[in-house]
């Protein structure tokens, strides 16, 4: 019989930074390891980018926006050429399922889905790419008034750690089709699906410097990139204290940013509902990916005519979750690292210090190696507790009680953070009177991760700013130049 574990083997290879269409060792020549959190091993080394090394990204990239060749890149070849980036990042899916799943954890199916999900932005904003078309403004008979959409040059993206190439390429995709030069900084944890970005670029024939990639720290490369005098965008995906450095920072050069940051999302549950149906559906929006995905729903807000029906059905399944690697499909994979389990870990022992009830997990999988941490549960009046109100970025759902719609809502909207919000229930009327009062920049009704590439994404209050996704998307990477030419006395 064939052995699994010889399939899953990473390349042998060498993973460095793509700057000016090369790829390159860090100028200091230093590295950084990449380590499997299913096993705690090491599994590769990248070359680290440091201060010198984003010198050299930004002058190129300058370079690249500048040149004929990119400047004279019509709308539809651009196009195309995206498609292009699409079709390579299909044909590497392989590799990039690989690394998603050794270097993050991930499930080998999210993580080959990873692949396709990322060439699915390359394709629809290709697609865009010769429609972003300016306006006629009547001024009268002696001028004529048009707009154009102007890329703005340097775009900086600095990329997390749980979806490295899905979120990269949310980016990079819009800044590519509207003429963009692009540096990508991807996490130090979990970069190796980025890199294959840069793979797929090249196959595609994108201009030298037109897209480059490093990986580096964030308190060198990070920082250096986001203090640089010549870049002209960041699009920052990542927490809410590295977003406060990354404005503080870009307040100094004056450089608008995209910020995506955390969440702590609630869905609200009305008792008019399947029980069976919603506890699978927050199933899934808590504990996919174990709970590292920026608009998990990592509250719950239930009914009390359904509260013990629900919580005793909700648990009765959580304790039912396999816990394991990811090449193995298990439903909880691991965290990405050892640091980030005991985060989680300190969350949930400050909760059940406090006395908040634990229903399920609350602990590390003792017994095998790996970051794994049980799928766990809380429930609690105490909507103001820590572990109600701050992101805790892993497999923790907290359940609350509720009796009138106002009280749900309140509860729902009563945290620093408004990424998205979620309802189910059978009356349309509630659900649309529901949504109305959600904060978030995306509610989903019945559903939790309804939507797509197409529908816009963002923060509201304290997770962000600006929307990624959808066509709107694209207004972030383009400046509005007004044109009148006066035409007659
Ligand atoms: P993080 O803020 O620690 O790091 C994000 C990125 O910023 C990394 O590449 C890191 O190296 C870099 N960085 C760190 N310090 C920097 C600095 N001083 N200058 C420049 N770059 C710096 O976040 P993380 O732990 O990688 O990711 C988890 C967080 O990301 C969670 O809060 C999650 O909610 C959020 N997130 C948001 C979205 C969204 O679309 N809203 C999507 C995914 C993740």
């Amino acid at each position: 019989m064939e052995n699994v574990d010889v399939m899953i083997q990473l390349p042998e290879k060498k993973w460095l930074n793509y700057i000016g269409g090369k790829w390159v060792e860090g100028a200091g020549n230093r590295t950084i390891e990449v380590e499997n959190p299913a096993t705690e091993e090491t599994i590769a080394e990248i070359a680290r980018a440091e201060a010198v090394d984003v010198d050299r990204a930004v002058e190129v990239s300058r370079q690249a926006f500048e040149s004929e060749t990119v400047r004279n890149m019509s709308p539809r070849d651009r196009s195309e050429m995206m498609f292009r980036i699409a079709r390579e990042l299909e044909g590497l899916s392989e590799e990039i399922a690989l690394a998603e799943c050794l270097d993050n954890g991930k499930r080998l199916s999210d993580a080959r889905h990873q692949a396709f999900a990322s060439a699915r932005y390359f394709s629809y904003y290709g697609g865009l790419a010769d429609k972003l078309e300016g306006r006629s403004i009547p001024l009268g008979n002696r001028y004529v008034d048009y707009t154009v959409y102007e890329p703005y040059g340097v775009t900086v993206h600095i990329v997390p750690w749980n979806y490295p190439l899905q979120i990269a390429a949310r980016s990079v995709s819009c800044a590519v089709a509207t003429g963009n030069a692009v540096i990508v900084k991807s996490p130090a944890v979990s970069p190796l699906s980025v890199s294959l970005l840069g793979e797929a670029c090249e196959k595609a024939g994108v201009p030298e410097g037109m897209v480059n990639i490093l990986c580096g720290h964030g308190e060198d490369a990070g920082q250096a990139l986001i203090s640089h005098g010549d870049i002209d965008l960041i699009v920052f995906t990542g927490s809410l204290e590295t977003g406060k450095r990354i404005l503080h920072a870009a307040s100094q050069n004056i450089i608008p940013c995209v910020m995506e940051l955390g969440g702590k999302s609630a869905g609200i549950v009305y008792p008019d509902v399947d029980i069976e149906n919603v506890t699978d559906d927050v199933i899934k929006g808590i504990f996919s990916n174990s709970g590292q995905i920026c608009s998990a729903e990592s509250r719950v807000i239930v009914h009390r005519d359904i509260y013990d029906a629900f919580i005793s059905r909700l648990v009765e399944k959580v304790q039912k979750l396999s816990i394991g690697p990811g090449k193995d499909e298990h439903d909880i994979t691991p965290l990405v690292s050892g640091g980030h389990l005991e985060s989680v870990e300190r969350h949930c022992r400050r909760a059940e210090e406090d006395g908040v009830a634990l229903l399920a997990g609350g602990e590390r999988v003792a017994d095998i190696p790996g970051y794994f941490f049980k799928p766990t549960v809380f429930s609690t009046h105490d909507t103001g507790h820590p572990i109600a109100c701050e992101e805790v970025f892993g497999p923790v759902l907290v359940v609350h009680p509720f009796t009138e719609a106002e009280e749900a809502v309140e509860i729902a909207n009563g945290t620093p953070y408004g990424l998205v919000a979620g309802v189910y229930t059978d009356s349309l009327k509630k659900a649309l009177w529901t949504a109305g009062r959600l904060n978030g920049g995306q509610v989903f009704v019945n559903e939790w991760y309804a939507g797509g590439v197409e529908t816009p994404f963002g923060g509201t209050k304290r997770s962000g700013y600006g929307r990624e996704k959808g066509q709107e998307a694209l207004f972030n990477y383009v400046q509005t130049k007004n044109i009148a030419i006066r035409i007659g006395d």
